[in-house]
């Protein structure tokens, strides 16, 4: 092939790929391939232009005559790529044709797989293995001691408890990620949300002495959205803020209108006085089973899995999640939703 057919045909292709001739010497390179082999790469002994022994061997394998392979290129602790090279005849001998997919992605996404099966696993066991500690005792040490036994029932109805939610919230996670995708569409009074969200969580609010106001949702205010799953939002939040914020504390529920540059948007402020966050779990405190004391959020009931489902909910619905919070002062949590689609 001409080498102006060569680079044109390169140029056609969506990833990195190149062509070292016979002298090992980058023949072509598409625009792909650059930020890779470096700007000035056409011309270049490839071994100059990237260090990547496996890539080189390879190509060395495919001069020499053999099949054509597929090698893994590992370019920095964070991007690793897979480069199939394979023969391509030449006036000059064989030259080896280099094409590059980036498998970055991927083994993130294998990675997060991964962690994801051992935490849920990890969080099933625990009470698990709880559970099936106080049968046995039930069944031989405390068979005739009534005390005992009640005592352990009680405590084997909590770790019950606790599998049900985290089956609950596990189920209420995949169903909201895998409607993502589909814009909800009906007409939704944010108020209503609010009034109900605070309600369910006042019970548990009272045992503590904390009062939930809302502030702003007198009238009407409509939003387009999932009726449900808003609610769920900020029974979530809501339920945080009670959690982990201080006995006999005020949570405020405020509703505002935002205009920012991407347009007008409804604000829901989730306000407590708790003990608030350190900024550095701020970043990662939606990630599933993200804690900043797991022993803490166990012993209220949670799963960890709260503001992961928030997050979820909130870009289904076109909308962000503003997390605002200082140590010893408390937090606030905010939803924006677009307004008026
Ligand atoms: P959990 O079931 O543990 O409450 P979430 O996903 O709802 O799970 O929250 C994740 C973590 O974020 C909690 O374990 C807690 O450490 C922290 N957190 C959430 N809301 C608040 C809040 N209002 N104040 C302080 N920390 C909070």
């Amino acid at each position: 092939m001409e080498h102006t057919a060569l680079a044109e045909l390169l140029a056609g292709l969506p990833f990195p790929a190149f062509v070292v001739g016979a002298d090992e010497r980058i023949e072509a390179a598409n625009a792909a391939s650059l930020p890779i082999l470096g700007q000035a790469a056409v011309g270049r002994n490839l071994a100059l232009a990237l260090r990547a022994p496996p890539l080189l061997a390879a190509v060395a394998a495919v001069h020499a005559g053999e099949a054509a392979r597929d090698v893994p290129l590992r370019l920095s602790d964070e991007t690793l790529f897979r480069a199939n090279v394979s023969p391509l005849s030449g006036p000059g001998g064989m030259r080896a044709f280099c094409v590059l997919r980036d498998m970055t992605s991927e083994v993130q996404s294998e990675a997060i797989r991964r962690d994801f099966v051992a935490n849920v696993s990890h969080e099933l066991r625990t009470p698990l293995t709880a559970m099936i500690g106080f049968i046995e005792t039930l069944r031989t040490s405390a068979r005739d001691d009534a005390n005992a036994r009640e005592r352990f029932l009680g405590i084997m109805e909590r770790e019950a408890g606790r599998m049900n939610r985290l089956v609950r919230d596990l189920l209420h996670l995949s169903r909201v990620e895998s409607e993502e995708r589909m814009r909800p569409r009906d007409q939704v009074d944010l108020a209503g949300v609010l009034r109900g969200a605070a309600s369910t969580v006042r019970p548990g609010a009272e045992e503590k002495q904390s009062h939930i106001t809302i502030i702003g949702a007198d009238a009407p205010v409509m939003v387009t959205g999932d009726a449900d799953q808003l609610t769920q939002v900020f029974l979530n939040l809501i339920e945080n803020a009670v959690k982990y914020g201080a006995p006999g504390q005020e949570v405020r529920v405020s509703v505002t209108r935002e205009t920012v540059s991407r347009g007008a948007f409804l604000r829901v402020d989730v306000i407590d006085r708790g003990e608030g966050i350190d900024p550095i779990h701020l970043p990662r405190l939606t990630e599933r089973f993200y804690r900043v004391d797991a022993h803490r959020s166990r012993a209220e009931g949670g799963t960890g899995l709260g503001l992961a489902i928030v997050k979820h909910i909130v870009n289904r619905h076109r909308g962000s999640l503003r997390i605002d919070s200082r140590k010893g002062e408390g937090s606030t949590f905010s939803v924006l939703l677009p307004e008026g689609e």
